[in-house]
């Protein structure tokens, strides 16, 4: 392998249940795979299952199938955030006693309402703070936010180089605690990360826009920076977005996966821009995987999205 690591490496693949794997997903766990395993460092799982409402019966314990089919050996135990309340709660309260969050009692439709940017970004608009010193008169708590400050927040990824954001100017302060009571993403992914000791995150490129939020929280809760790597994401043959629904890894090709698996990891590698030799195409998961921890060069992985060959 042609990037620099080390046995201490811990990655993981943390993927949520709300549809089946689908082929952008295989991709990330491949890659979050091999960047982990290749100097011999540990792989976690970890099953993103906090959105309660959006979390599709069955497709976690499908996701964990799927994966020992194709291969993946995971390090430990699988960790499940839906019964991980508790930790959040007291990072929460650690954010809350320092006075770096505070409940807010504004709904989205009044935000966006009152939101002056025309044309607001991936982060909605921009939250206009009328919480931020206190509960007006007659407003109730419903969520939790946390202050952001008003400079960029900068980091090194991999694959895309330095990424900036000012996140006063996206989105502003965000919420940690919704208002159905339950986690959000950005506070459970940061906490987990940094209780499983991972500093290695391999994810798709579509997270990109939540890593300086997370990274704010890391710097808040003092927790370690992990080593970011977005990868590309896979697109239809189009180039729009692949859905859940209709690319799920074991519908889309038609395929058995007990039988064909193989050949999916083969053109998953060929995404990623890896050059495995053509027979290893016949080869077993095992082999394949085996074959991409030690030849995998991150130099060759696209920078840009683009549709799933079908090779084999
Ligand atoms: N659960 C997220 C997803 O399935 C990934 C989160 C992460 O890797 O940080 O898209």
């Amino acid at each position: 392998m042609t990037t620099a690591n080390d046995p201490t490496t811990i990655g993981r693949f943390a993927p949520s249940p709300t549809g089946p794997l689908h082929l952008g997903s295989l991709v990330t766990a491949l890659g979050s795979y091999v960047m982990a395993r290749h100097g011999g460092g540990r792989w976690l799982l970890r099953i993103e299952d906090l959105d309660i409402p959006r979390v599709v019966p069955g497709v976690a314990d499908d996701m964990l199938r799927t994966l020992e089919v194709l291969g993946f050996q995971w390090d430990g135990e699988v960790l499940w955030q839906s019964r991980r309340g508790t930790v959040y709660a007291a990072a929460l309260d650690r954010l809350l006693q320092s006075g770096v969050a505070y409940p807010c009692g504004c709904s989205r439709a009044e935000i966006a309402r009152i939101a002056t940017a025309p044309h607001p970004g991936d982060e909605g608009p921009v939250y206009p703070g009328l919480c931020r010193n206190g509960l007006p008169a007659g407003k109730s708590a419903r969520s939790v936010r946390v202050r952001v400050v008003d400079e960029p927040v900068c980091f090194h990824d991999g694959l895309m180089g330095i990424i900036c954001q000012n996140l006063a100017s996206t989105g502003g302060d965000f919420v940690v605690k919704r208002a159905d009571g339950l986690f959000a993403y950005q506070l459970a992914v940061v906490v987990d990360d940094a209780e499983s000791g991972v500093n290695q995150v391999v994810r798709g490129a579509d997270l990109l826009s939540s890593t300086p939020r997370q990274i704010h929280l890391q710097r808040l809760l003092g927790f370690p920076e992990p080593a970011y790597f977005h990868f590309p994401l896979v697109t239809d043959p189009g180039g729009a977005k692949l859905s859940k629904r209709d690319n799920a890894v074991s519908l889309a090709m038609g395929r058995d996966l007990e039988r064909d698996g193989h050949l999916l990891l083969f053109d998953s590698l060929c995404f990623l821009g890896q050059n495995p030799p053509f027979c290893l195409r016949e080869a077993s998961c095992q082999e394949i995987l085996s074959w991409a921890v030690e030849n995998f060069s991150l130099a060759a992985v696209p920078r840009f999205a683009g549709p799933f060959p079908r090779i084999s």
